[in-house]
């Protein structure tokens, strides 16, 4: 079935994002081609493997978490690249494969249908099809104009990023680090290092968070980097390079109609954002994947009709809905930040505690265990050394 793809930017390009590839992006790549994945792991002047996740809690004291998957023989289970290189290299296998037409540089300003769609770009190309997959980000008209989708603030969430180089103490085996900071919760402060001596820097909170509490995320994240006792100090030789950069996060914490007559949502336009960890471009990949699918069978039965493009919504919501309402749980626990303090203190004393926090990243029942507040009784009533789970 040949595509054509459209995009107003022309690659490589830059996109405000914290440029962390979660292992879904690595499962999602896996499922196109076995090759892909090894081919990050052979660039690592733009991909640098990540082998888990520094927690910081309100207390200040840290949890180390690696990603379950074992070192020997495999690639890493998550990548950090900047998106300037990650998009980039997604837009060349466009541009490789004799099925797919990509016009770049090409801005789409008007939607319209009546038997087909007719988009018109700005310059003025026209383009007719029978569907639309509809992913142009977080500030994606066709999400608001035609699919209806509204920004409500309680599931919609900010984040700034800088780039910064020499940040001091980054982790032997490149973790992430989020830093639950007391004045930024349910948000954190993160560091994630890149090649190059570079790392991404940024804070992210929820809009209605945010404008209830009058705050300003760049001072925020000012303070962050020269006042905050353990974080300023491994910012005294690093410099900032390049702008401090604001773009919005449409959260998955509710459920939306993601498709329609003639037309399908993915990634950011469909507000797919994981509320815990801010993690979209897993989510915008699988969207994808399961798009592309429902859009050979509609094409196979030349039926475009909403009744069955209705399919799609189900089978995506099968596959993320219930991991996106445990991070919902999450997002609301990390509101209570004795609770998050009283976690990490005992996992640090406990390997049990802290394997099945190392599972939950690739394990839902892991996961499902850590919001249910059954655990959080017994992580109460348990000496320190002994919570058995
Ligand atoms: C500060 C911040 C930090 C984040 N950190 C992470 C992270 O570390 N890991 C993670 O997984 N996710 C992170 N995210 C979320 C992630 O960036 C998004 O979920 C992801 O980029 C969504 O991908 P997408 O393809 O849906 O949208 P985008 O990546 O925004 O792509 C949309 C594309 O549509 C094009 N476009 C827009 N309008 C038009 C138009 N009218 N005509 C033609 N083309 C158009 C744009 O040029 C762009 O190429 C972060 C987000 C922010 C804001």
């Amino acid at each position: 079935m040949a595509s054509t793809v459209v995009d107003k930017a022309v690659f490589p390009r830059d996109k405000i994002c914290g440029d962390a590839l979660s292992g879904k992006v690595v499962e999602v790549l896996n499922k196109l081609d076995k090759n892909l994945v090894q081919e990050l792991s052979e660039n690592q002047q733009e991909f640098l493997p990540s082998w888990g996740v520094n927690f910081v809690a309100p207390s200040g004291e840290l949890l180390r978490v690696p990603f379950k998957t074992k070192k020997e023989n495999t690639t890493a289970p998550g990548f950090i690249a900047k998106r300037l290189y990650f998009d980039n290299w997604l837009a060349e296998k466009l541009k490789s494969n004799p099925l797919i037409t990509l016009h770049e540089n090409t801005e789409v300003r008007e939607v319209e249908r009546k038997e087909r769609w007719r988009l018109a770009s700005k310059d003025g190309k026209i383009f007719e099809s029978d569907l639309v997959i509809a992913c142009d980000g977080a500030y994606s008209s066709f999400s608001k104009n035609i699919a209806g989708l509204t920004t409500e603030p309680p599931h919609n969430c900010f984040g700034l990023r800088a780039y910064y180089k020499n940040v001091s103490g980054l982790d032997d085996e490149n973790f992430i680090e989020l830093h639950f900071l007391q004045n930024v919760l349910p948000g954190y402060f993160w560091i994630f290092p890149l090649p190059d001596g570079y790392a991404n820097v940024g804070i992210g909170m929820r809009a209605d968070k945010l404008q209830d509490r009058k705050l300003n995320l760049k001072k925020l994240l000012q303070q962050a980097v020269a006042e905050n006792p353990a974080i300023a100090k491994r910012f005294e030789r690093a410099s900032l390079v390049g702008d401090v950069k604001l773009f919005g996060l449409p959260l998955g914490s509710k459920k939306r109609p993601l498709s329609g007559a003639g037309y399908l949502l993915c990634g950011d336009a469909a507000q797919l954002i994981d509320p815990f960890t801010g993690e979209g471009i897993g989510n915008a990949m699988m969207s994808g994947m399961f798009a592309a699918n429902q859009a050979a069978k509609c094409a196979q039965q030349n039926n475009f009709s909403s009744s069955n493009l209705q399919q799609y919504d189900a089978e995506l919501y099968h596959r993320l809905w219930s991991e996106l309402q445990l991070s919902y749980t999450m997002q609301r626990l990390v509101n209570f930040p004795w609770l998050f303090n009283l976690v990490v203190r005992k996992a640090n004393a406990n390997p049990l505690l802290r394997e099945t926090i190392s599972c939950m990243f690739e394990d839902m029942d892991m996961r499902a265990r850590l919001s249910s507040p059954l655990f959080y009784l017994k992580l109460l009533f348990s000496p320190t050394q002994n919570v058995k789970l």
